[in-house]
């Protein structure tokens, strides 16, 4: 697809609000009028519809329609966590239900391992019409090229015209290279998706670090999304089991196609923490004022039985692990309770939390701006605060 943007000389004043509407950066003002540079444009609308004299022109080209016909289904990448399904598979049944009957169209689960087999009876509660399975030694540990090779091939003989992922590390290595291989595009860390009127997948996420929400679709097919684990409602069972069909793929894979060999796993050794899978983290930063008060966090992440987390400037003092360290340049986070405890709320902590179900803030500082993204906040000295919480919840 090419687009074109203009800027009509007549018409533009010189006025600045496109450049202030721009998002990437992309609109300057020279001799009052708007210069557009296209090496960062998007062609994404926001200059076009803020401008007051119809001076800005996007031309897109029409979307080629004509192949998508051939692509029916949704599809959910069956994460095979070593003989187990990941619990962000039946999250992604669920709403890929809910797509699949909007579109009147199947709902399948494409799943890979040496026993992919034995995981297909695991579904047969839930609605499932079709699972698509590669069973072969040589794939019992998830490796991206072969499993890539094989879900590329899958879509290549069956046209689904949509997969969802779990935005897992698994589903965030293989979803892209899929969608590299297919030409065609990934929606990464889709909150929400819907069905749209002219049936596409209308995928929405955070953007711009979680200030606004956008709505993107994808003019290729299939259309593709990761999706964060506990966004989405688990897939209800159905009340009698329902009869699955069954097709196996024929991708070859040998010894030679693995790029890397698992030698050994080794289990997190850091206690209790699963920050991305956690329903309640509790969060430290540099208002506990030393690593001897992370005793106190954690000790109210244990009264809730949730993990501890922390910013980036309690990791960078190395009074903790970076392996706990939400936002930015840490771990996505979207429990149900987040308590941010002694976090001022930069904007680089808020992009890995602000997704969280039920923000608290504890902070001395009212205007600590932790409490724009608050849904409970607490100003108070979290020395004080936080041993009456404990207390109360111990009660
Ligand atoms: C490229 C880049 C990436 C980054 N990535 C991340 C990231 O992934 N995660 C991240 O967290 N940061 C990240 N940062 C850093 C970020 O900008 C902030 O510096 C950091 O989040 C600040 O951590 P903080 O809130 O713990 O500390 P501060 O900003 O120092 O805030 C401490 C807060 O504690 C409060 N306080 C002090 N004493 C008490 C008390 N007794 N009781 C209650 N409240 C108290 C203060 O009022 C203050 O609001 C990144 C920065 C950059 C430039």
């Amino acid at each position: 697809m090419t687009n074109e943007i203009r800027v009509i000389t007549e018409k533009c004043k010189g006025c600045n609000l496109c450049v202030k509407a721009c998002g990437f950066g992309a609109v300057t003002i020279k001799d009052k009028l708007a210069i557009i540079d296209l090496a960062k444009c998007t062609y994404c609308g926001a200059c076009e519809d803020v401008c007051k004299f119809k001076a800005i022109e996007i031309i897109r080209d029409d979307v080629d329609r004509s192949g998508f016909k051939s692509y029916k289904g949704v599809w959910v990448y069956g994460e095979n966590r070593d003989g187990e399904f990941a619990e962000v598979v039946f999250e992604l049944i669920g709403e890929g239900k809910k797509l699949a009957k909007k579109l009147n169209e199947e709902l399948s689960v494409i799943v890979i391992g040496d026993k992919s087999k034995d995981l297909i009876d695991k579904l047969t509660p839930f609605g499932v019409d079709n699972v698509y399975y590669k069973e072969d030694k040589v794939l019992k540990d998830y490796e991206t090229n072969t499993y890539t090779r094989v879900i590329e091939d899958a879509i290549k003989a069956y046209k689904p015209s949509i997969i969802l992922y779990g935005a897992s590390s698994e589903g965030r290595s293989v979803a892209p290279r899929v969608a590299a291989r297919v030409k065609t595009g990934l929606t990464a860390d889709c909150t929400g998706l819907d069905i749209n009127q002219d049936n596409d997948l209308a995928q929405t996420r955070p953007a711009f670090g979680g200030n606004i929400m956008a709505t993107i679709l994808c003019t290729r097919r299939p259309q593709m999304a990761t999706v964060r684990p506990h966004v989405m409602s688990k897939a209800e069972k159905t009340k009698s089991a329902t009869k699955i069909n069954i097709v196996e793929l024929k991708t070859q894979v040998t010894k030679e196609d693995l790029h890397t060999k698992v030698i050994k796993y080794v289990k997190e050794a850091k206690g209790n923490v699963n920050l991305v899978e956690a329903d309640i983290i509790v969060t430290a930063g540099r208002g506990i004022q030393g690593p001897e008060n992370l005793k106190l966090i954690q000790d109210l992440a244990d009264a809730l039985g949730g993990c501890v987390g922390a910013s980036r400037a309690v990791v960078d003092a190395d009074w903790i692990d970076h392996f706990h360290q939400v936002g930015q340049t840490g771990k996505t986070v979207h429990p149900k309770i987040y308590i941010a405890c002694g976090i001022s709320g930069a904007i680089q902590h808020v992009a890995g939390m602000s997704s969280s179900d039920m923000i608290i803030a504890i902070n001395k500082d009212p205007e600590a701006p932790i409490f724009n993204v608050a849904d409970i906040g607490i100003v108070g000295d979290l020395f004080q605060v936080i041993p009456k919480l404990i207390k109360e919840l111990k009660k």
